[in-house]
């Protein structure tokens, strides 16, 4: 079974595909880290993220790099958003989704593209979503709990861009992939979350 799990940040996509994954005894692949690699990879080669040539050549990255506590970063986040905006860039990590996605016995992968463009023939697709003010306190809450200094209206304003930048681009933009389930978790905690997210795939897969 291939389950694509899509959403903006922080609308709970991460935490439901990982809970997903453990249940149905899949794999999990966390797409939007790929993505943060690169956006890395392009700074520490001292290249500019909005230009296509550095972001395609930080695709090299080294695994290693996908283990660095960096990328979970606000900052590391909106480099991917730029690199993610390249075609060259979502090209080059095209077949290493794919060949997850289709690894025997299923898998469950999230990102923003999954159910349009990575796996279009994924068993289940669930477009997770909530609202700014939602995923705002949440990401405030994660990151005053890392002791970081921060303040609600400037994460609110960064996820907006961030929202902007990945529904308007112009190769996979950030959409419901036609046939997925919409779970809106604005109201609903953790363990809410996950509950209908696995009573919504057993649905839809019988
Ligand atoms: O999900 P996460 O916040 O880690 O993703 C970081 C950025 O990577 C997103 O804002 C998006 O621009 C990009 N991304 C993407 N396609 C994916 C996963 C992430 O364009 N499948």
């Amino acid at each position: 079974m291939i389950i694509a799990v899509d959403g903006p940040t922080a609308s709970g996509k991460g935490t439901i595909s990982k809970a997903l994954a453990v249940h149905f005894g899949l794999p999990h692949l966390d797409t939007g880290l790929l993505y943060r690699a690169v956006g890395r990879q392009t700074f520490l080669n001292g290249g500019e993220p909005d230009n296509a040539d550095d972001a395609l050549a930080a695709c090299a990255f080294p695994d290693k790099l996908l283990a660095d506590a960096s990328l979970r970063s606000e900052v590391a986040g909106g480099m991917a958003s730029q690199v993610s905006v390249h075609p060259a860039v979502r090209n080059a990590l095209f077949d290493r989704q794919r060949a997850f996605a289709l690894q025997d016995g299923g898998a469950v992968l999230d990102g923003r593209d999954i159910g349009t463009v990575i796996a279009p023939d994924a068993d289940v697709k669930l477009f997770v979503t909530a609202s700014i003010e939602a995923r705002a306190q949440r990401r405030f809450a994660e990151m005053q709990g890392r002791g970081e200094d921060v303040q609600l209206d400037v994460i609110a304003e960064d996820l907006r861009q961030r929202d902007e930048r990945d529904r308007s681009r112009a190769e996979a933009p950030l959409v419901a992939a036609p046939g997925a389930l919409v779970l809106d978790t604005s109201a609903l905690s953790k363990s809410e979350a996950i509950a209908a997210a696995i009573d919504a795939v057993e649905q839809a897969y019988g």
